[in-house]
């Protein structure tokens, strides 16, 4: 996929070794991104939170390769917080964010501000039911619909073509995939590896909170090594499994699990038996953070 052309529409006026173009306005990126859609231009869309990691870059890499529009939103998005959570203290970076979007040829980085995604008269939800009550949704009420809502928000502004996740939050892309299909939004929806650090540790913004408890945050990825060799070893009784894990993170005194459970990847519901289509998904309190994992068991850890 070639670069975007610079015949048409002039996504900023400093020339060919064009920098990235950062907006703000939900009108103004709309404008820009249906000239753009009119002129045949495909545009990839990666939307986050910001505070970006090799995580976020290797779906921006994705992006690139299948979009010749490559554009970023950067959105701490407060509907999808619940009381008590992080939401003020989200980490925040955008210098540093802009620097590491352009060094991955981001063309635009999007990243509205609070009063212009919800004015106050702000009425409408988007909610997949069902996906969105497990795991997560169970700990979390309400965090499925706020991010349901302001994805539907950014795609109708962003009018991306394909739309790049992470497998990371593995919930939140079949939740994300169901929303597509039910509203019949003509957008590819695709699905990135989990980047991990070198210990093995899942790349998250939130990683910054651990401090001193990072080392029993291993206790994730271990959890889920111990399950994949069970399975490799032959066992398939996910009760069996699940126990083997849960032994294995309740030897950290910080950490307090929220859930373990495998599930079917697309109905997200329980199975008793692993099969190579099912996900071993976790969420562990280390301390004050929450972190998420998961892996398909019939695949190598890396
Ligand atoms: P966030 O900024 O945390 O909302 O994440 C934005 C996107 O990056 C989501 O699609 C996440 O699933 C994805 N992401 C976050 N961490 C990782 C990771 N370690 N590996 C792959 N994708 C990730």
């Amino acid at each position: 996929m070639e670069p975007f052309p610079m015949t048409n529409t002039v996504l900023n006026d400093s020339g060919p070794q064009a920098d990235l173009k950062v907006i703000r306005d939900p009108a103004e990126m709309r404008a820009l991104s249906t000239r753009l859609a009119e002129e045949g231009r495909r545009i990839a869309f990666v939307p986050t939170m910001g505070y970006l990691h090799e995580g976020h870059l290797s779906l921006l890499r994705e992006g690139r390769r299948h979009g010749d529009v490559l554009i970023l939103s950067i959105f701490v998005n407060p509907i999808q917080f619940g009381e008590g959570e992080d939401f003020s203290v989200y980490p925040r970076d955008f210098e540093r964010d802009v620097d590491l979007a352009r060094s991955v040829g981001v063309d635009i980085v999007f990243a509205p501000d609070i009063e212009d995604l919800y004015p106050p008269e702000f009425a409408t939800y988007v909610e997949v039911e069902g996906l969105s009550a497990t795991l997560c949704g169970r700990s979390r009420p309400g965090h499925f619909r706020g991010v349901t809502t302001v994805v539907c928000k950014l795609f109708n502004i962003v009018r991306p073509r394909i739309a790049v996740f992470g497998r990371k939050d593995f919930q939140q892309l079949a939740v994300i995939r169901r929303m597509v299909r039910d509203l019949h939004m003509d957008i590819e929806v695709r699905g990135m590896p989990i980047v991990r650090e070198a210990d093995g540790l899942a790349r998250s913004s939130r990683n910054v909170y651990l401090g001193d408890l990072r080392g029993q945050a291993l206790c994730l990825v271990e959890a889920l090594r111990l399950a994949s060799r069970l399975v490799a070893g032959g066992e398939r009784n996910s009760t069996a499994i699940i126990a083997a894990a849960r032994e294995r993170i309740e030897r950290e005194p910080e950490a307090r699990i929220d859930y373990i459970q495998i599930c079917d990847e697309t109905t997200l519901g329980d199975v008793e038996e692993v099969s190579p289509a099912s996900v071993f998904l976790l969420a562990v309190r280390i301390g004050k953070t929450r972190l998420i994992d998961n892996h398909h068991l019939f695949e190598e850890m890396a």
